[in-house]
């Protein structure tokens, strides 16, 4: 069998960051508002919203930081419920409690995207909706999108891990009123840390860059929206969670990257996907049919087996060297729901919860060969079959 690929290294950053960090280095120029203008911030803003469709573009420290932003631009009362997966980041609710507000848990599918029923029921009691593309599965924007602006809900998409991935042809991250993205070194983009929000929303994005941290006349250097910032002068609180431009001189070079990311790692995730429908124990949700996926990782369900065989599965994936977690079975798991204990009434959502007790997550990197992918299907094969048959053997004659 073929040596099994390096599953976790990340992807060098393009040669061209050199030039630009060592300039940026010479020069001492980190600061995002010191140049006058064209700062590595600023033409990242510019060339992230021209890449996605957008009008505006704001970078800040994170997608967290983003969609914290995003709420607070959406000017939402205090303690305002905002209804969010009950799959997704704990970053999520976590936003969502630092804005000053209250998460409202949607119950989720085993094909990880949101229940359209719960979705429905809980709608009419929120101001606002996250929708969370989990590990870049896209839910069905088209009924969510027409279900919110029946009852003039905002959607704010945390598409954090799902650059690259359309819907009808059309950005995912571009479809709500706000669209947040990261740039930490798991997602398609790797900075170390940093995100980016995007809207065609002047006001809203206005508001966002001045709590960002554009404080006296900064937002000037934001290009063309000049009335909108001025109108806010004085009038919000600065959070100051503003990016380095030795970030941007890291994200910048890596845009040209996307389109060949994007189209390695759907391969990949496909190949290995179909390899695995030969398993009777393993089930890979499929797409829904207007999206095409960008996927830099793997997800799929057990079925047939009891917690101990997963958790056999798991341990015989491991000693064969690739990692797998069980969303809901690994220890103080970030994306299961029961560990959000800061949320002051935690839900139970039992379709949800079932769905985190048999679904797997592994990373599959965009850089990894066909026939490195081929080994990692085989080796997921071989280890529910291990794990399957030996009870059967052990009561053979
Ligand atoms: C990574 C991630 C986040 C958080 O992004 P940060 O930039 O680390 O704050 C939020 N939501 C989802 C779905 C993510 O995958």
């Amino acid at each position: 069998m073929s040596a099994l690929p390096n599953m976790h290294d990340a992807e060098s950053i393009p040669p061209e960051a050199r030039a630009e960090i060592d300039r940026l280095l010479q020069s001492g120029d980190l600061f995002r508002y010191t140049a006058p203008q064209d700062a590595p911030v600023t033409l990242l803003e510019q060339e992230f919203a021209q890449f996605l469709g957008s009008r505006y573009a704001l970078a800040v420290s994170s997608c967290s930081a983003a969609l914290f932003l995003s709420l607070k631009a959406l000017d939402l009362p205090r303690n305002a419920a905002v209804l969010i997966p009950g799959f997704t980041f704990a970053a999520v609710p976590s936003a969502v409690v630092h804005a000053d507000c209250r998460p409202v848990l949607c119950e989720v599918g085993t094909d990880y995207r949101i229940d359209l029923d719960d979705f429905a029921a809980k709608l009419p009691d929120v101001q606002a909706v996250i929708i969370s593309h989990m590990r870049g599965h896209t839910s069905d924007m088209d009924a969510i999108l027409t279900l919110c602006a029946a009852l003039d809900v905002p959607v704010i998409e945390d598409a954090a891990h799902s650059l690259g991935t359309t819907w009808r042809g059309r950005n995912i991250g571009t479809l709500g009123r706000i669209g947040c993205f990261s740039f930490q070194s798991y997602k398609l983009i790797n900075a170390g840390e940093g995100g980016i929000l995007v809207t065609d929303d002047a006001d809203l994005v206005a508001r966002a860059i001045i709590m960002s941290g554009a404080y006296e006349q900064n937002w000037a250097k934001h290009g063309a929206v000049h009335t909108a910032c001025a109108t806010w002068q004085n009038l919000l609180p600065l959070y100051n969670l503003r990016l380095s431009n030795l970030s941007a001189a890291v994200i910048r070079p890596q845009i040209p990257h996307i389109a060949r990311r994007v189209r390695d790692g759907r391969r990949n995730h496909d190949h290995v996907a179909h390899a695995l429908t030969a398993s009777p124990w393993i089930n890979v949700p499929s797409k829904l049919s207007p999206e095409e996926r960008a996927p830099d990782s793997l997800q799929f369900n057990l079925s047939g087996m009891s917690d101990d065989e997963v958790l056999a599965f798991v341990a015989a994936a491991e000693s064969a060297g690739i990692k797998v977690q069980v969303f809901g079975l690994s220890r103080d798991n970030a994306r299961a729901f029961w560990n959000w204990q800061f949320l002051p009434d935690l839900p139970d959502l039992p379709q949800t919860r079932a769905m985190l007790m048999r679904a797997c997550d592994t990373r599959l990197p965009a850089r990894l060969t066909l026939v490195e992918c081929e080994a990692v299907a085989q080796l997921l094969l071989t280890a529910a079959d291990q794990v399957m048959s030996l009870p059967t053997r052990a009561y053979g004659t």
